[in-house]
C-alpha cells in the first residue's frame, strides 16, 4: 500500500495540533473544578470556625451564669453574716465567703481566656471570610478567561478538522480504515516519524525490510508500539 510521507506527515502534524487544542481546552474546567476545591476547603474550614466560636461563646455565657450566682450567693452569705448568733456562725459564714470570692476569681480569669479565646476566633473568622471572598473572585476570573478561550479554542479545533478531512482525502481509499482505527485508539500517537533508522515514538530500530519499504513509501508500522512511521523526506510512491 503506498501512502506518500508528506501526507503522513501533514495527517500528523494536524493531529498533534487538534490534541493540544483539545488538552487546552480541558485544562479550563480543570482549573475551574480545582478552584472550586479550593473554595469549598476554604468554607468548611470557616464552618468549624464558626462551630468552635458558637461553642466558645456558650462555655463563656455558663461561666458568666455560675459568676454572677456565685455573686449573689455571697451577698446572700454578707447578709447572714452581719445577723451572726455566735461567733463561731461568724467564722464559718467568713470562711465560707473567701471560699467563694477564690471560686468567683478563678472564675473570673477563666472567663477572660475565654473572651480572648472568642476575640481570636472571630478575627481568624474575618481573615477566613476574606480569603473566601477573594477564591470566589478567582473563580469568576477564571471562568471568563476559560469561556473567552473556549470560544478561540472551539473555532480553531473547528479550522484543524476541517483541514484534517482534507488531508485524509489523500490516502489510499483501501489504507483509510487502518487509519482511522489507528486514530481512534492512539490519537496523536498513531504516528511517528522515523529517524534514521528509529522509530521516532518508541526508539525502537526498524528492520532493514522495514527501511526499504519506508524508502518505497509504503505504509508500515513499528512493530514494538504500532505506529504508523512515515520518512522525514519526500520521495515519489514507488522510487526507493
Ligand atoms: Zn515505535
Amino acid at each position: 500500500m503506498s501512502v506518500s510521507a508528506s501526507t503522513l506527515r501533514e495527517l500528523h502534524r494536524i493531529h498533534r495540533q487538534l490534541s493540544d487544542l483539545r488538552e487546552r481546552k480541558e485544562r479550563g474546567p480543570k482549573l475551574i473544578k480545582a478552584r472550586e476545591a479550593n473554595l469549598a476547603r476554604l468554607a468548611d474550614e470557616l464552618a468549624k470556625l464558626e462551630a468552635e466560636l458558637k461553642a466558645a461563646r456558650v462555655r463563656s455565657d455558663q461561666k458568666q451564669l455560675l459568676l454572677k450566682t456565685g455573686e449573689d450567693k455571697i451577698e446572700g452569705l454578707k447578709v447572714k453574716l452581719n445577723q451572726a448568733a455566735s461567733n463561731r456562725e461568724y467564722q464559718a459564714l467568713k470562711e465560707q465567703i473567701a471560699a467563694d470570692q477564690m471560686a468567683g476569681s478563678v472564675l473570673a480569669d477563666e472567663i477572660l481566656e475565654a473572651m480572648e479565646k472568642i476575640d481570636e476566633l472571630a478575627a481568624h473568622i474575618a481573615e477566613q471570610q476574606k480569603k473566601i471572598a477573594a477564591a470566589k473572585q478567582e473563580i469568576t476570573k477564571a471562568e471568563e478567561s476559560v469561556r473567552a478561550q473556549a470560544g478561540e479554542l472551539d473555532q480553531e479545533i473547528k479550522r484543524l478538522e476541517g483541514e484534517l478531512q482534507a488531508a485524509e482525502k489523500d490516502l489510499p481509499a483501501d489504507f483509510r480504515e487502518t487509519y482511522q482505527r489507528l486514530v481512534r485508539s492512539k490519537g496523536e500517537d498513531a504516528m511517528a516519524e522515523a529517524q534514521g533508522e528509529f522509530c521516532g515514538g518508541c526508539y525502537q530500530q526498524l528492520t532493514p525490510n522495514n527501511m526499504a519499504e519506508l524508502h518505497g513509501s509504503l505504509a508500515i508500522f513499528c512493530r514494538n508500539c504500532g505506529r504508523l512511521l512515515y520518512s522525514p523526506e519526500d520521495r515519489t510512491p514507488g522510487a526507493g
